[in-house]
């Protein structure tokens, strides 16, 4: 089988979290506060607050950012639903934006300049498949409009060029992205009160932590916020921590397998189209591509599991979901409604040799 995503896990992995348990202390210690400050240190930033997951990170962003009811927030609809949902935790309201076109599937300014209001107070972008949205261009597009320039990072961990521009970035662990922690998430912000706000958000709005009282620093606390429950724990910290030392290489592998798919699909079946340009910024955490419009895609992903190969769709746009239509119905993307009906990624992980690409490539020739 060759699996659409694998994480890559060892040894390493398994003596950190031997370490963990044999100390004794599972959760919100020194492998949480080094695991913020390696990843920070690797994005360019001074901080980060680890969170269980990016859902509840992005949702910690707006609730620091003071996005609430009556706000309107600017997302894609070609993303994870995790986006959006994130805007009606804090009861704003999402207004889906269009992607620039299918072969730069990035949420596009445009038509997000079209739909801004009085009322718009966010706009979050994510980086799709991994491939860098011009961040300078949406800063310059955010202070114009005064509004919050918000990074869905998930798929862009490890990468030069994320997090620096933006108000908040967050980041995935699941254990599909490009580095796991099995669940995980962390929060970058360039304000550092912002960030301190988050930190206290993810703890019930607590104005001590546990290690710090754990270390005798002050035996009391106030709350000073609603805050949630969306720590991280010592287990998934020290993974995380090994797991960092790596994402740079498996980046650049992954980076090569798209550059060799991007090659062999342009000599093979050229009429199968690659989003965006062979020297684009990118995590390279997807393969997406684009069947020609007479492929049927449904019958093409069955021929290639039934040849031992997972494929899948990224994504069913989150304007089509039928919560959503039910909420807001009469959205019309047709570009992101375009692209999603041919989208098909292949698989991509930094375990994948080039001769499994030229299998993937092989039967999908036959297949279309
Ligand atoms: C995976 C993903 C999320 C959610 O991440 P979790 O850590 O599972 O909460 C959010 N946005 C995008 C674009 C994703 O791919």
């Amino acid at each position: 089988m060759i699996s659409l995503s694998a994480p890559v896990l060892g040894e390493q992995e398994k003596e950190a979290l031997c370490h963990v348990l044999e100390s004794g202390w599972l959760t919100m210690g020194e492998n949480v506060e080094a695991f913020e400050s390696t990843f920070a240190n690797l994005h360019n930033a001074a901080d980060g607050v680890a969170v269980s997951s990016c859902t509840s990170g992005l949702h910690l962003s707006l609730a620091a950012l003071g996005v609430g009811p009556g706000d309107e927030v600017l997302v894609p609809s070609l993303t994870f639903v995790a986006t959006v949902n994130a805007v009606l935790y804090v009861g704003a309201t999402p207004v889906f934006v269009d992607i620039e076109s299918e072969v730069l599937p990035h949420i596009s300014i445009s038509d997000a300049m079209s739909k801004c209001t009085s009322r718009t107070k966010a706009v979050i972008i994510m980086h799709f498949a991994g491939y860098l949205v011009d961040l300078a261009a949406w800063r310059a597009f955010a202070d114009e409009e005064g509004i919050f320039l918000i990074e869905d990072a998930a798929h862009a961990p490890g990468v030069t060029g994320s997090n620096g521009h933006s108000d908040v970035a967050v980041y995935s662990f699941f254990s599909n992205k490009n580095m796991t922690t099995a669940e995980g998430g962390m929060v970058l912000a360039r304000d550092i009160s912002v960030l301190g706000r988050i930190r206290r958000l993810r703890s019930h709005g607590m104005t001590a932590a546990t290690l710090d009282r754990e270390r005798g620093h002050g035996h009391s606390y106030d709350v000073t916020d609603l805050g949630y429950n969306y720590r991280m724990d010592e287990l998934r910290a020290a993974v995380g921590l090994v797991q960092l030392r790596s994402i740079e290489r498996w980046n650049t592998r992954r980076r090569e397998l798209s550059t060799y798919y991007r090659n062999e699909l342009a000599k093979r079946l050229p009429d199968v189209i690659v989003p965006f340009d062979s020297d684009y910024n990118t995590a390279a955490h997807l393969f997406p591509t684009l069947l020609p419009e007479a492929v049927q895609r449904a019958r093409t992903m069955k021929i290639l599991l039934k040849a031992g190969i997972q494929s899948s769709i990224h994504y069913p746009p989150v304007h089509r979901f039928s919560y959503y239509c039910g909420r807001f119905p009469n959205v019309s993307l047709p570009e992101t409604d375009s692209f999603c009906s041919r989208e098909l990624s292949l698989p991509l992980h930094p375990s994948l040799e080039k001769s499994d690409v030229d299998r993937v490539v092989a039967v999908l020739k036959s297949a279309i």
